[in-house]
């Protein structure tokens, strides 16, 4: 399956027509949603491996999660108000054998099965981070605690760049501490990233970013964000100098996560959070750009480095 349709095509397009011809992406049906071939799956999993190299220390809570995630965890992060438009709900037939009967002839008919369903009490993970607030409710050690977590997420953006996929998955180190805690871990890891990304042979530059907030307060909400600086994205043009895509991106949360989840300092105050998230599947595309797609090629350092031959 080719991804170029008749109207000119985007760097973006081409990049990922070579993906799908290689085989390093195997296409379905749908836009941003392809497996992972035998070669791009042995880079994820070096890189995985070089992560926890990098970034895990013996202090770090180790989390692994369901892809999906109870819906009142959503809800409760504001995530229906501030992003609606990428959400995965998830749908589950609960009726009985009359309504089983209505099911089959809409789904013969091709109809919408909404009618036919009911809103499921989960929905797909949109970041990974999400899963580890409810578990750092109470009191924080003195040095505040970090958690490596990974996990499978969802966004609901179809779209042809094999950089903006609808499923993916993302790495994250989360801390939660005092407020100097919290912003000295934001810190320390926009330049650890840095170097891990230079270690891959790999050049990124950091730009405070802002989150696609939905609807009315949009503009609004991302000045915010951006005058507080809040988020920072690790930008590589990958294809095109200009749109570069964010392979790695740091948020402070400032008290947001430890006021919804009731984390507190040892001294009483609510606790601060940030996170640093790997794009696991951009930094893949960033290193087959760079490198080429012939794992082969390589450098033998970069390929000793990410286990590939
Ligand atoms: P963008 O600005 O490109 O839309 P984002 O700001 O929505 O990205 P975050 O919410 O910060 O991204 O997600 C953390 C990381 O997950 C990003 O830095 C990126 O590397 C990765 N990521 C986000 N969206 C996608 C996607 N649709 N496909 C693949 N990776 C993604
Ligand atoms: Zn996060």
């Amino acid at each position: 399956m080719s991804a170029l349709t008749t109207h000119n095509a985007t760097a973006e397009e081409v990049y990922l027509d070579r993906l799908l011809a290689a085989q390093l992406l195997l296409p379905t049906d749908l836009p941003g949603i392809y497996a992972r071939g035998s070669a791009f799956a042995q880079i994820m999993e070096g890189l995985e491996h070089a992560i926890t190299r990098y970034g895990r220390t013996k202090e770090t809570i180790l989390l692994r999660c369901p892809p999906v995630l109870p819906r009142s965890i959503v809800e409760k992060c504001g995530y229906f108000q501030s992003f609606p438009q990428l959400l995965g709900c998830m749908c589950s037939f609960t009726g009985g054998t009359t309504e089983h009967d209505a099911l089959m002839q809409a789904v013969d008919a091709g109809d919408n099965l909404l009618p036919h369903l009911e809103l499921a009490d989960v929905v797909m993970a949109p970041a990974a981070c999400y899963y580890v607030y409810p578990y750092l409710a109470g009191t924080l050690p003195t040095e505040g605690k970090t958690t490596d977590i990974e996990n499978w997420c969802y966004r609901h953006e179809p779209s042809l760049n094999p950089m903006r996929m609808r499923s993916f998955r993302m790495r994250e180190f989360v801390h939660a501490g005092t407020p100097e805690q919290a912003l000295g871990f934001r810190d320390r890891w926009i330049e650890r990233a840095q170097e891990f990304l230079t270690l891959l042979g790999l050049t990124a530059t950091v730009e405070a970013a802002s989150d696609p907030f939905f609807g009315a307060g949009e503009r609004l909400m991302a000045a915010q964000q951006r005058a507080q600086a809040l988020k920072f994205e690790l930008l590589i043009p990958i294809v095109s100098d200009e749109r570069p895509t964010a392979v790695m991106s740091s948020n402070y949360h400032k008290d947001h996560f430890g006021h919804l989840f009731d984390i507190h300092t040892p001294d009483g105050q609510t606790a601060h959070t940030a996170c640093l998230a790997f794009g696991m599947e951009r930094i893949v595309l960033a290193l087959l750009a760079e490198h080429g797609l012939q794992l082969s090629q390589w450098p033998r350092t970069l390929q000793a480095r990410l286990e590939v031959n």
